[in-house]
């Protein structure tokens, strides 16, 4: 048997005029797997907990994130295809714009040019015998990695989030000298690469164009690279991920999984889902267990419009679930469909109302013969937590231990 979970991020929603989005689309092939699989509403990381992408999906995959979780930044590092090592510390970094001391703009204009150059001339940095590593990743974003003995996490970020101000300078958070030592090494190479950017051909030509330099490099999302069981070891089955946004790719790397890529996919609502869709049904041919995530849902609800949402959730439909039900084996696999939070419309954020869960496969089925919310919650897996999610489902594909004689 084999499985396939499929993550809509932030697909669960709140009402709009009396409906959620799932409610108001047309989703005959999600429907299909309601009325023949077994429905359910889940909190991914706990009941009146919002969860953030990461933990959920560390929840999601079995993984207590109160446990293995420090901070974005390992994944993100992990995800721009980083090499970590137990102990390193990584942050989230964008290129931004100084004017006179100040931040003018926390994207360098979101204009990409010579940031590559740039990057290279941020190569072999080390300070206090502290190397760091700088790898640019999409757009304006980089991360930065710190590797060396006796650094922290509990430091603050040198990213204020907002312009017309100084950049912060990073302060220990505790009396540990360890996040004494971290935050003064963050801070000589912010200078550093301020000083280093400021003389750059690269800038100078981005200026001469009446463009904003790139000319610092802000920090956030502290974290450091965990310990954490790969999800071979804890399972005993091979795992591929397909997932066009570096953070999920990233939590899928730390665990081991294989990250197959889709090159026309890029994680946004007009991204090629088909293309995704084809990858992770060729996936099933090879892994045990294949995780395919759809990003464009949490976009268009982070910017708080319906119509966006639910054409997305109709293209996930035809595009995705539509072929998988064509293409896939479906007497030998498990199928489970749901979201890694709810992100409703209104709020433009993640909250911690329950997401919608459909497992299709060898399952009692119930009554339910519509995929939303409010119907899932009338099915029969009730309400369960996230981290219980792949016990069922490698239960269900047979590959489960047994507890007890
Ligand atoms: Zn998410
Ligand atoms: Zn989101």
């Amino acid at each position: 048997m084999k499985s396939l979970l499929i993550v809509c991020d932030g697909m669960g929603d709140r009402l709009t005029n009396g409906k959620t989005p799932l409610e108001a689309a047309k989703t005959p092939n999600m429907d299909y797997l309601a009325k023949e699989g077994i429905c359910g509403i889940m909190d991914t990381v706990g009941t009146g907990v919002r969860p953030g992408s990461d933990t959920s999906h560390l929840s999601l995959f079995g993984y207590d994130p109160f446990e293995v979780y420090t901070g974005r930044g390992p994944f993100e590092a992990h995800g721009a295809g980083l090499e970590l090592k137990k102990g390193d510390i990584a942050f989230r970094a964008n290129f931004a714009s100084l004017k006179d001391g100040m931040i003018v703009d926390r994207r360098a204009g979101r204009d990409e040019e010579g940031l590559d150059e740039l990057s290279k001339e941020l190569q072999d940095l080390e300070f206090d015998g502290v190397k760091v590593l700088f790898k640019r990743c999409k757009g304006h974003r980089a991360v930065v990695v710190l590797r060396g003995k006796d650094l922290s996490c509990a430091v603050s970020e040198t990213d204020p989030e907002e312009v017309g101000v100084v950049p912060n300078r990073s302060k220990p958070l505790d009396k540990d000298p360890k996040s004494v030592r971290t935050a003064q090494v963050l801070n000589k190479f912010t200078e550093k690469a301020r000083e280093i950017l400021d003389k750059s051909a690269a800038n100078k030509k981005r200026i001469a164009k009446g463009k904003f330099p790139a000319n610092i490099v802000l920090a956030r999302g502290c974290g450091m690279e965990p310990s954490i069981q790969s999800f071979e070891e804890r399972y005993g089955i091979k795992a591929a991920c397909v997932s066009a946004t570096s953070l999920i790719m990233g939590v899928c790397k730390s665990l081991g999984m294989e990250v197959i890529e889709v090159p026309e996919a890029n994680g946004h609502v007009d991204s090629n889902i088909g293309k995704k869709a084809d990858a992770a049904i060729k996936a099933l041919e090879k892994y045990d267990f294949v995780f395919l995530h759809i990003k464009g849902t949490d976009e268009a609800s982070h910017d708080g419009n319906f119509a966006a949402k639910t054409a997305m959730l109709e293209r996930v439909d035809k595009e995705v679930i539509g072929p998988i039900l064509k293409k896939v084996d479906l007497k030998n696999t498990t199928i489970a469909l749901t979201a890694d939070h709810s992100t409703p419309l209104r709020l433009k954020q993640h909250s911690a109302d329950p997401v919608p869960l459909v497992i299709f496969g060898d399952v009692r089925t119930d009554d339910v013969t519509k995929y939303s919310e409010r119907t899932c919650a009338k099915g029969g897996l009730l309400r369960i937590c996230g981290r219980n999610l792949m016990g069922i489902i490698l239960d269900l594909g047979g590959k489960s231990k047994l507890f007890g004689a």
